[in-house]
């Protein structure tokens, strides 16, 4: 079986939904509220998990209520935990506003993801017998460079959502395979709004490109080859939380199963697809056989 490890985030989401966020200074009254797991390293753990691959997520929780449920969602998912370590103080929490047009406004505090700054003993020979390694950049830079470079050091593969988007080191580019965007994040690190122009030039600091493009699909790219535009499916979205790390971790399983990437991307879309049209991030991930079926 493939085998994903994710180095990253593990959050209680807690979501509001309202007919139309809250401008500044505004009160609005919500239609409801629900406590759900998320945390951009859980959600790619849970989507490659549901996507059919052997998962082990490395981070932390806190010792707080939501600790315990977040670690036994992961593990209910079908996630190994064993590398998820229990710190002193509160889990990390993301404070999300989803609007009736399926639109997100986000607020993460990182908690226990923010002791997440190190390989601890263990960790290293995980990644280094994995297929592929998924990073975000929810947990300190430190433990993110050190993860790719071990990943690096043994050849394996190591896909980068930089998000939140923030400037990144060339000591991490270095050992990044495939770095993964959506469209603002493309822009905040080349200083171009043009997707395409951006995938470009992000070809100068890494190998491979996708840029995602919500409802338009996304666009990869590699050195040497002609630019790939990827359609997404067309479909009624209800909640694009976590649309992007369905599609990332989706990807990383299909590429560590030696899939072309024309095919990996669109079996990636498909499950992004099916995410939204679901309330929730990790709630929202389909399983192989749905995404095998919306694909077809
Ligand atoms: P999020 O932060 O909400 O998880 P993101 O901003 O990281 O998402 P997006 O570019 O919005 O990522 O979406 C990722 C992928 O999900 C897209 O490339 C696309 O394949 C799919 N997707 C997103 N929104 C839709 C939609 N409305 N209809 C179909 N597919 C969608």
């Amino acid at each position: 079986m493939t085998h994903i490890a994710v180095l990253g985030s593990t959050n209680m989401d807690l979501v509001t939904y309202v007919a139309k966020a809250p401008q500044r200074g505004e009160t609005v009254t919500g239609r409801e509220f629900r406590t759900i797991p998320g945390g951009k390293g859980a959600n790619q753990a849970v989507a490659a998990a549901h996507a059919g691959a052997d998962v082990t997520l490395i981070g932390a929780v806190g010792v707080d209520s939501f600790g315990p449920q977040l670690r036994s969602a992961l593990e209910h998912s079908g996630v190994d935990t064993d590398h998820l370590r229990t710190t002193e103080g509160p889990s990390g929490t993301a404070h999300i506003v989803v609007d009736d047009e399926g639109g997100n406004a986000i607020v993460v505090i990182p908690g226990a993801n923010g002791t997440v700054d190190h390989l601890a003993p263990g960790d290293e020979g995980l990644i280094t017998t994995a297929d592929a390694l998924l990073l975000q950049l929810e947990i300190p830079l430190a433990a993110v460079v050190a993860g790719a470079e071990a990943a690096r050091r043994h050849g394996v593969r190591t896909l980068l959502t930089p998000s939140p988007a923030q400037p990144l080191p060339s000591q991490l580019l270095a050992s990044i395979d495939l770095l993964v965007p959506n469209e603002y994040e493309a822009a905040a690190l080349t200083g171009t709004p043009d997707p395409r122009e951006a995938a470009t030039a992000l070809l100068d600091l890494v190998p491979e490109v996708v840029v995602t493009l919500g409802a338009a699909g996304s666009l990869y790219a590699a050195r040497g080859a002609a630019p790939l535009t990827v359609p997404a499916p067309r479909v009624s979205a209800v909640d694009s939380t976590g649309a992007g790390d369905t599609f990332v971790g989706t990807l990383a399983v299909a590429l560590a199963e030696g899939r072309p990437m024309p095919e990996a991307l669109a079996w990636a879309s498909a499950a992004a697809a099916l995410s939204v049209q679901r309330i929730g991030a990790t709630s929202s991930m389909p399983y192989r056989s749905e995404i095998d079926a919306e694909a077809s």
